[in-house]
């Protein structure tokens, strides 16, 4: 089945990427809901959180270290971020290929919307 992300990591669909390396691919937003909006993405097809195994612990880390990095680049590290995984339709999950979701650049509400 044709996965919208897997075809981003692929480079069969155009998207700003901003990082990438041997297991993850970061790219803009298409409809970013803050001035920083990034979605880091494993190369590798896991379709929601849920489906997160153990092996793949390394991995999930490592999309943790790469939020870190692209916080630092974007400047907003200091001044603060959120991360967002949703997971499954009732939390706003579309796209059914893990992202996690950098956003900052303003003030956070909370509790979220
Ligand atoms: P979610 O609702 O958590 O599944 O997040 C999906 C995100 O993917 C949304 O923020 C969309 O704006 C974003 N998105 C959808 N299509 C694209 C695309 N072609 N390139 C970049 N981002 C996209
Ligand atoms: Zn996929």
């Amino acid at each position: 089945m044709a996965c919208l992300f897997c075809e981003i990591v692929e480079r069969k669909r155009p998207a700003k990427i901003i990082y990438e390396d041997q297991t993850v691919t970061a790219f803009e937003d298409i409809n970013p809901q803050a001035p920083v909006h990034v979605l880091v993405v494993p190369k590798k097809h896991i379709s929601t959180n849920l489906d997160i195994e153990e092996e793949d612990s390394p991995l999930a880390g490592h999309l943790l270290q790469v939020a870190n990095k692209i916080a630092k680049d974007k400047g907003v590290a200091e001044r603060g971020f959120r991360l967002v995984m949703n997971c499954n339709p009732e939390s706003g999950q579309t796209v059914f290929h893990i992202h996690l979701h950098v956003l900052g650049g303003r003030f956070m509400q909370w509790p979220p919307g």
